[in-house]
């Protein structure tokens, strides 16, 4: 009925998000509130590690990256669920290190790691620090010697690969802000740079070629292409790569239409990829790295709002205004985002009407989409947009000084805090009152 199956409709025809009544919930927490589910990224997490298990004899590493979603409970339950974590900033690894999470299976991205950042991930004992480009590998090497520490790190390379997706979050191609190109032998260079620091042990190499991707064969391909890579690099330098990451970008489902590969598939024909490749080439297995970010969380979470003003103009279209908008969910923004919309009260109700759902903020771009298919809505309704866990909450702005909302997470049929609604005092907290 709805494109996540943890969600559901009561007796009182009121949506439910695992077993609990988010009406109930929005009376209780307010809105606009972040809703997520918790038994069903425990099932997540306990998918991604199954298959790997069944496919790949269980030799791989789930990061979750945390830039999907990030709070200390979030970085505690992917501890507890046995995860890695992918951090791409000081922000998020001290969230990390402050919720517990074992260094060794944390992984440190950025094209553009500050001094700063690389000291505090050398301290705080990273396993792998994802370099990007030469510079960030001679200053890397330089603080790992200071400090008389040997750092391990892989490489990110773009493989050349371009994956069907919006322009802005395809990130495999050579024209691509991130990494080593392959094409131009400067990932090769840098490999040979690499083996010869001192400081640094090279432990494999990275890639990520994008994000909401459908289809499993960019992912076969990006991985074929850098296992050749793994070759060339063990028979011209003899030296031989453990670690082969193959980044995250798992599509999930938005809307209807949207129809991506399960995770399990991808495994499958990934794992086979891997052996026969590795077979081929003749080189050992390498121990895979895989970072879901948004595929761990999306369809867990939901997004409350109540109804403010509705304003019908005659054969344009009607605009339904709610608490919230490009403040807690920058989505239709910055990609013209399509999600699903539910007047959380009427859920039982057809879906018959079609509306522009707009936000509080002074844009005229503020939305949270075009032409949404919702029930007959009236002010005061609760509205929840589905599908909305990954890259809400962590992409939210205080932007008009709007208070961010607070994080509600449910299991079974409780429902905690486990980020706090901002209040005003929060808004002026950094402010010098001279
Ligand atoms: C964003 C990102 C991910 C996660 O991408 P999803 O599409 O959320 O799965 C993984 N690895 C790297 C390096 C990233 O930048």
């Amino acid at each position: 009925m709805f494109v996540s199956d943890n969600l559901s409709v009561n007796e009182k025809g009121h949506l439910t998000i695992g077993k609990v009544d988010t009406v109930e919930l929005a009376k209780d927490f307010g809105t606009p509130l972040y809703v997520m589910d918790e038994m069903m990224i425990k099932e997540v997490c306990k998918s991604f590690k199954e298959s790997i298990d069944k496919y790949y004899d269980g030799k791989g590493l789930v990061c979750y990256a945390s830039k999907a979603f990030c709070c200390l409970y979030m970085c505690r339950l992917m501890s507890l669920e046995g995860m890695g974590l992918d951090v791409v900033s000081n922000g998020e690894l001290y969230t990390a290190m402050k919720a517990g999470f074992d260094a060794e299976k944390i992984c440190f991205h950025g094209n553009n790691k500050t001094d700063e950042e690389l000291e505090y991930a050398v301290d705080s004992k990273v396993g792998r620090i994802v370099v990007d480009n030469i510079y960030e590998l001679e200053r890397l090497d330089r603080i790992a010697k200071a400090k008389g520490v040997t750092v391990g790190i892989l490489l990110r390379i773009k493989p050349g690969i371009d994956a069907h997706t919006h322009d802005f979050i395809r990130t495999g191609q050579i024209d691509s802000k991130f990494g080593f190109a392959l094409e131009t032998e400067e990932a090769f260079e840098a490999i040979k740079k690499a083996i010869a620091c001192e400081n640094v042990k090279l432990r494999g190499i990275h890639c990520h070629i994008g994000s909401q991707i459908f289809d499993v064969d960019p992912f076969e391909h990006a991985a074929a292409v850098m296992l050749d890579f793994i070759a060339k690099v063990k028979n011209e330098l003899n030296y031989e790569l453990d670690e082969l990451n193959l980044g995250g970008g798992f599509g999930i489902k938005y809307v209807e239409s949207d129809n991506p590969s399960p995770f399990e598939t991808y495994m499958e024909k990934v794992s086979k990829v891997v052996k026969q490749k590795c077979s081929q080439l003749n080189i050992k297995q390498p121990f895979i790295i895989l970072e879901p970010g948004r595929s761990i969380v999306a369809s867990a979470g939901i997004t409350l709002y109540t109804v403010g003003g509705i304003k019908e103009i005659p054969n344009i279209r009607t605009y339904v205004s709610v608490d919230g908008g490009m403040t807690d969910n920058p989505r239709y923004v910055l990609y013209r985002s399509q999600y699903e919309a539910v007047v959380a009260n009427k859920a039982n109700l057809e879906r018959n009407k079609t509306v522009t759902i707009s936000g509080k903020s002074c844009e005229s771009g503020d939305l949270i989409g075009e032409n949404m298919k919702i029930q007959d809505i009236e002010v005061g309704d609760t509205i929840a947009i589905l599908a909305t866990g990954a890259y809400n909450y962590s992409m939210s702005s205080n932007y008009n000084r709007i208070a961010k909302p607070a994080v509600v997470f449910v299991n079974e049929s409780r429902a905690h805090v486990v980020v706090k609604r901002e209040t005003l005092d929060d808004i002026i907290r950094n402010d010098i009152d001279v």
